[in-house]
């Protein structure tokens, strides 16, 4: 059976731009073709089952022929896949999205086309440029400067002129000199407001500002290179009150995210909302211990506990597996109590439609175990090496309880000799730390005795730190085991570093 095509515009950069659809498509391909211009975050979104081929193209000479992908999209629909084609920014918008589509309609193959937000629009906004303006132009024009070796560029410059609109050129960085030049040949006022937009929508962003006749000069300057795109016309002269984007406190911040295998990168994206340039790293993985034989003669006598207690969303999830093997549900838990040492853990207990009835006010082992309402046995369903200051409170409290392990933490990563000479060499000057295991995670991937001096550990709580110091990690610690509290200690310490290092050049 012949399968079939979906184009799916990935946006221009900031992977938080992919559009929902273009997401869902991701997630159900079988074989995914992608572009130079798609950020790793959303390749980071295919499915491990999904086959990826590379077509990037470089510029000016192109990786793979475009005659040749379409023929890939042909075989690979013809062999019965469901291949999803992704392209950064909008497929249609200069990205021969309308060639990929023709060759698939000659053969019936059925195709679909989900469109991006194209870096014409969203660059110029998050550099503070709204490409309309009612006071200023009434008209938006998107040309390519892309040039044929040896050939004059094909544009009517008079043209665009005469219209007074906002003019934005893709691909214009080589030519940006003959684009200038034919403005101003063409009666445009060398005073006109215009600027370039580097790397628009990604944390690497810079945005130069200038007029039509100083524009070649200053992004020569400044070093710009593509992808970038010009922007020429009386809006660019709001970007120094509108620019947004360059005053996020983390901009530019390079931040690695370790994090379990299975857990959504939420924050991931709490970071790169703040602007940093986030590097997820799935470092480590829990594993439910299935079948559980001591979890199951708990659950057979649950009337014994008055108290279900976990201390992460893993145990949830180990508890709802082991439920539905013994073909029982949620329904089962009637009659004990919940309590999650986090809103994490509530959340998951929310997606099984249950309330935790306990949550203690610092979202960790110690004031779970102290802050308990105490009456009656507590069964805990947790890690195989769980923390000890929770049995250490009830303990002291003289509350009984089951401690059973329901999962364990799997660390198979493989070597990375590149990672660990980013961290030794400062490129990577924060790494955040979600638990103790991920700290034992990440170190299992750069090996022991690396010099870990000029990396700080933005750690959730005090034993996630104590882990991280062991291994020579400077640390600081959220105010509390929460992921925005986390986000905002990364804030709040880049900030802080930006001082520093501006001292430092003093
Ligand atoms: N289909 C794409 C454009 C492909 S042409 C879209 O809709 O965005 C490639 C050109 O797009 C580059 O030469 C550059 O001019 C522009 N471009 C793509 N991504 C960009 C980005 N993040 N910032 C600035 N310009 C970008």
């Amino acid at each position: 059976m012949c399968g079939k095509v979906t184009l799916v515009g990935a946006g221009p950069g900031d992977p938080g731009l992919l559009t929902l659809k273009g997401r869902r498509a991701l997630e159900q391909a079988e074989v995914v073709v992608y572009d130079r211009l798609v950020s790793p975050a959303i390749l980071a979104m295919i499915p491990p089952t999904a086959r990826t081929i590379d077509v990037g193209k470089e510029a000016a000479r192109h990786k793979v022929p475009q005659h040749r992908i379409n023929q890939i999209l042909l075989e690979e629909a013809l062999a019965g896949h469901n291949v999803v084609r992704l392209k950064g920014g909008d497929p249609f918008m200069f990205g021969r999205g309308g060639e990929e589509l023709e060759g698939l309609a000659e053969r019936d193959i059925p195709f679909e086309e989900i469109p991006g937000v194209t870096s014409a629009i969203a660059a110029p906004a998050y550099a503070g440029i709204p490409v309309t303006h009612r006071d200023y132009c009434s008209s938006v024009h998107i040309i390519t400067g892309h040039q044929r070796a040896g050939k004059p560029l094909a544009i009517d410059f008079e043209a665009l002129v005469r219209t007074k609109g906002t003019l934005i050129f893709l691909m214009g960085v080589t030519a940006l000199p003959a684009i200038v030049e034919g403005l101003l040949q063409a009666g445009m006022s060398p005073d006109t407001p215009a600027a370039m937009v580097e790397n628009g929508t990604t944390s690497a962003q810079r945005r130069c500002d200038a007029t039509l006749a100083t524009l070649p000069e200053r992004a020569a300057a400044m070093g710009i290179h593509s992808p970038a795109i010009i922007v020429v016309g009386e809006v660019c002269a709001l970007a120094p009150r509108l620019c947004w984007f360059d005053k996020l406190p983390l901009l530019g911040q390079k931040i690695l995210v370790t994090r379990p295998r299975d857990r959504v990168g939420t924050l991931s994206e709490k970071l790169r909302a703040l602007g940093a340039d986030v590097w997820e790293y799935p470092c480590i993985e829990t594993a439910p211990i299935l079948p559980c034989p001591a979890m199951a003669a708990a659950l057979a006598r649950l009337a014994d506990y008055r108290w279900l207690v976990f201390t992460s969303p893993a145990g949830v999830e180990a508890l709802r597996a082991e439920l539905h093997r013994m073909g029982k549900d949620s329904r089962h838990l009637a009659g004990v109590q919940l309590a999650a040492i986090g809103t994490g853990t509530a959340r998951a207990l929310a997606a099984m439609g249950l309330t935790a009835d306990y949550i203690p006010p610092v979202y960790d082992a110690a004031h779970l175990g102290e802050g308990l309402p105490a009456h009656g046995k507590v069964l805990i369903l947790r890690a195989e090496i769980g923390s000890p200051a929770l049995t250490a409170a009830l303990d002291r409290r003289a509350i009984s309880y089951d401690d059973v392990a329901v999962y364990r933490t799997v660390y198979q990563n493989p070597r990375s000799e590149a990672l660990r000479a980013a961290l030794e060499a400062g490129e990577v000057p924060f790494v955040t730390f979600t638990s103790a295991s991920t700290v034992k995670g990440l170190l299992s991937t750069i090996g022991d005795g690396a010099d870990l001096s000029r990396v700080t550990g933005l750690c959730i709580g005090e034993q996630t730190a104590a882990e991280a110091r062991k291994h020579g990690i400077a640390v600081e610690i959220a105010r509390e085991a929460a992921i925005d509290a986390l986000a905002d200690l990364a804030a709040d310490a880049a900030a802080r570093h930006d001082l520093l290092s501006g001292a430092a050049v003093l």
